[in-house]
């Protein structure tokens, strides 16, 4: 029952908003057409004046003049309204529509009443001819022209007719009489055809005016973001091209802000859409009260916002921004969940950081893209070198995808030295990469591109199957090592691709070692255990690569059974000079004999390196001073050729001779 009444309510107000134009429609109809009422008038005084010199002076001449009067007046009313609703500065009201109607009237009751007087008071057949063709004429022209206001049509017809009608009766001739009732019938058939255009013409301008309510309704949908009532993505885009395109003239600053709320995804995973949107409505509330008629907000799509502030400069842009950040500590109160939540902001400003409005949004994103590389809750600004390491990125990201079909990588390999013996005990597969464009491009710099990318997978299982098969060419028991990456060991691939490498090769698993580094701890969503566990149970080996750099737990020292533990290179390119490295680096190779581990000292570079790598205890040594990473064929070399030198204990320390 209530939601009829507030159907039927809102439906009545739709309709007076119809009713209300349709009603102003019809009465600027009125005085849409000054030039056809000025030769009414015209027509009308003309007529007056030629009755009023062929006629006796008497009342004619009284009512020519009256007529004469109202005439000009609506002639000059009809002439000013139209200019103000030309300029748009008229509002076509109730006194605009009752100063018509008086003057219509009044012209119309003042033209009836010549005819009257003419039929009366003269006997010459000009006039009378002149004053009944005069009124016929006018009430004919007047019942189409004025039938948007029909009562006024009507009334001027009955006011010009009726007289002129009586008058030709009065007159007593057959002639006059019949043509008096022809005129009282016209009375009836032009009130009729008043009526009807009138019909029409309102249904066409109803039909108009909800086709614009509707159109209006659209453009509302098409132009705003239903869940924060802000302009979307459609709408912001438009009123930037509209900024561009008036700022060519003039170049003023432009700055756009893109804000993204930091993981908004977590939120709408543990706490559900609803609460998700009421997030996003009460950034949107907060974003209001914040920028604070400095820019025009708009919901970009997702949880994603964009800012656009005309003549902001890049220090007002980086407050808008701090303010921002800052108003987000404050929490957000949605119901029952209080939610702390932090937000990251990229802002470029025209013309400096691009020209047109793709551009500048693309480096707004990538600004944004390094806040949240520098680790969210910040706001960065944009600059071009930037955009270099994003053209970079790019190309190695394009590239990376054809490098693996193409055959444009290659492994090298790099000895790994027994102390003891001065063989070669094992072999690292270091990847390289020579770009087309880029030229050689470090491991250390695509990898992570790989990751990111979702090709890491892909690449350790070409990697793993090339080491093994070079590894099984070679003599002895070699090893091979192999470098794997955090995100191959989250993916349940690696396994199978490991079995596989060994099935073809033919190589056996104790030949196979597993470089991985203390970072695939960090997300110890047990995935990892389960991976490493699986690997061990088919019998190679497990290396902790680069240790020392990561946060350095022991814990996993004591639930993983690593085979090998191998010292970062920073710490032996420290022994030298500094008294903590070599501490750090007799404490690592005390641990690791007393947990029975493999040690391997990298990046040996020197004599005096090597010495304090065999003084702390390490089992092995990998660095330049023996070789550097070399193909698969000089390793072989080296091989065959026996233990190294450089690896014997020097007494005294005797110079090495470099292998590659
Ligand atoms: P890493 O596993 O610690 O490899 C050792 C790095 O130290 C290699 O750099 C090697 O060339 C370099 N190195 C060896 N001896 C010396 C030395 O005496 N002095 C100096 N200054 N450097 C030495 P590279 O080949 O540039 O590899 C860098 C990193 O890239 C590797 O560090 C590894 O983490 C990663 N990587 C290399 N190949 C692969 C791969 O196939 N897969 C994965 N996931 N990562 C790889
Ligand atoms: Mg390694
Ligand atoms: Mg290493």
């Amino acid at each position: 029952m209530v939601a009829l009444g507030t159907l039927l309510g809102r439906r009545r107000a739709q309709r007076s908003v119809v009713d209300a134009d349709v009603r102003r429609s019809l009465v600027e109809s009125l005085y849409a057409s000054p030039t056809s009422l000025t030769v009414g008038a015209v027509t009308g005084v003309a007529v007056g004046l030629a009755i009023c010199t062929l006629s006796p002076p008497g009342p004619i001449q009284y009512v020519v003049t009256a007529l004469c009067i109202v005439a000009t007046l609506r002639v000059i009313s009809a002439v000013f309204f139209h200019r103000q609703l030309v300029r748009g500065t008229a509002v076509a009201s109730r006194s605009w529509e009752l100063a018509y109607e008086l003057g219509a009237w009044g012209y119309a009751g003042l033209l009836g009443l010549m005819s009257f007087v003419t039929l009366m008071g003269s006997g010459s057949p000009d006039t009378h001819l002149l004053s009944v063709s005069m009124a016929t004429g006018y009430a004919a022209g007047i019942s189409g022209r004025n039938a948007g206001r029909v009562q006024i049509a009507i009334g001027q017809v009955c006011l010009t007719l009726l007289p002129t009608a009586t008058a030709l009766w009065l007159h007593g001739t057959t002639g006059y009489r019949v043509l008096g009732v022809a005129m009282a019938m016209m009375v009836l058939g032009l009130a009729e055809i008043s009526s009807t255009i009138h019909r029409i013409v309102v249904q066409a301008l109803i039909g108009r005016r909800e086709k614009s309510l509707l159109a209006e309704k659209f453009e509302r949908l098409a132009r705003f973001d239903s869940l924060t009532g802000l302009e979307n993505r459609m709408a912001m885009q438009m009123r930037l091209r509209d900024i561009f395109d008036a700022n060519q003239k003039r170049a003023d600053a432009v700055a756009i802000l893109w804000m993204d709320v930091d993981r908004f995804k977590e939120i709408n995973d543990s706490l559900g859409h609803m609460v998700g949107d009421q997030l996003l409505r009460a950034v949107a509330e907060r974003l209001d009260e914040v920028v604070q008629g400095r820019g025009r907000i708009a919901r970009f799509g997702g949880d994603e916002f964009v800012i656009i502030c005309p003549d902001t400069d890049r220090v007002t842009a980086a407050e808008i921004a701090q303010d921002i950040i800052a108003y987000f500590a404050h929490g957000f109160d949605l119901g029952d969940n209080h939610l702390q939540v932090t937000a990251s902001i990229g802002y470029a400003i025209a013309p400096q950081d691009g020209r047109d409005m793709d551009e500048l949004m693309q480096h707004a994103d990538l600004a944004l893209y390094e806040a949240k590389r520098n680790g969210r809750n910040r706001a960065s600004s944009f600059n071009w070198s930037l955009k270099e390491r994003f053209n970079r990125v790019h190309e190695i990201e394009t590239g990376l995808r054809r490098a693996l079909d193409g055959g444009e990588l290659r492994l090298m390999f790099q000895p790994i030295v027994d102390l003891e013996s001065g063989h070669i005990e094992a072999c690292e597969a270091l990847l390289r990469w020579n770009h087309p464009v880029l030229g050689p491009i470090p491991p250390s710099e695509f990898i992570p591109i790989a990751e990111s990318m979702g090709v890491i997978e892909a690449i350790t299982g070409w990697v793993l199957r090339e080491a093994c098969t070079t590894a099984a060419s070679w003599p002895g028991d070699v090893r091979v090592a192999v470098n794997i990456s955090p995100a191959s060991l989250k993916s349940s691939e690696l396994p199978g691709d490991v079995i596989t490498a060994l099935m073809q090769s033919g190589l056996p698993a104790r030949r196979l070692e597993l470089e991985v580094t203390e970072s695939v701890f960090l997300d110890d969503s047990g995935q990892t255990n389960a991976v490493l566990r699986e690997l061990q149970r088919v019998g190679l080996r497990l290396a902790l690569d680069d240790f020392g750099t990561g946060y350095s737990s022991l814990c996993y020292l004591r639930s993983y059974r690593f085979d090998t533990l191998k010292i970062d290179q920073s710490f032996m390119a420290g022994v030298s000079a500094n008294a903590e490295d070599r501490a750090i680096v007799h404490a690592i190779g005390t641990l690791a004999r007393d947990l029975s581990m493999d040690t391997v000292a990298e990046g040996i570079e020197t004599p005096i390196e090597l010495q304090h790598a065999r003084d702390a205890g390490f089992t092995s040594v990998q660095g330049y001073l023996f070789s550097r990473p070399v193909t698969a064929e000089r390793i072989a070399e080296l091989i065959a050729a026996g233990p190294l030198a450089g690896t014997e204990r020097p007494e005294p320390m005797q110079p090495v001779r470099r292998l590659a």
